[in-house]
């Protein structure tokens, strides 16, 4: 089954609104971070798990690691093959969660916020910082310039696809677009709410990187 970038949109959000929202909530009021993810059916978008970050337990257990988990816990009868599935992640994965990704199975996964939110307005660099020190390995012939631009990881790969829900977004046209931007925008800003819950009460669950 294929769906089309509305009918992936109007999941991807609802999942969010109705059920990782009110257990994102929940987290950032223990002084977990505000990460959460779902996995849901290819063959009709049914949500099969939803779970969000508990670093307080571990500072392995990011939102998708815990979804992953949480799917994996599920008796093998009752959960779909991973390339049955679709990822979905709140914020685009860490170096972490894309590896847990990888061997976990999916073959896709899409994200809401991106690198650049979460550092800038969720006030939380780890990702690309992490990427940039533990991965991007310089190499003598490239310039500064060409380093920069390098990419962070390969979007597009033998494992998976990942894609944005702003790419998604832009597949749409006229007012559909704009319904879409709107709820994404009203999205962002009950993230706002939790983001400012998580940083208020930030550095005493003894997160390592908080
Ligand atoms: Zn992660």
């Amino acid at each position: 089954m294929s769906w089309s970038s509305t009918q992936l949109l109007d999941a991807f959000l609802s999942t969010t609104s109705d059920q990782i929202i009110p257990l994102t909530a929940q987290g950032v009021a223990a002084g977990c971070k505000v990460f959460g993810a779902a996995i849901l059916r290819k063959s009709d978008l049914g949500v099969v798990v939803v779970a969000t970050n508990h670093e307080t337990s571990s500072p392995l257990l990011h939102g998708e690691i815990n979804c992953i988990q949480q799917f994996y816990a599920l008796p093998s009868d009752q959960r779909p093959p991973p390339g049955d599935c679709i990822f979905f992640a709140t914020h685009e994965p860490c170096s972490l969660c894309l590896s847990g990704i990888t061997w976990s199975g999916f073959d896709n996964h899409y994200f809401l916020f991106t690198y650049e939110d979460t550092r800038d307005t969720f006030n939380i660099p780890h990702d690309i910082k992490i990427l940039e020190e533990v991965f991007k390995v310089p190499t003598p012939s490239e310039s500064p310039q060409d380093y920069a631009k390098r990419p962070l990881y390969n979007k597009s790969n033998s494992f998976w696809t990942a894609r944005s829900v702003a790419e998604l977004v832009d597949d749409l046209h006229g007012e559909e677009k704009e319904d879409m931007e709107k709820r994404v925008k009203n999205i962002r800003e009950e993230y706002n709410g939790l983001s400012g819950v998580y940083q208020g009460g930030k550095g005493s669950a003894g997160i390592p990187l908080a």
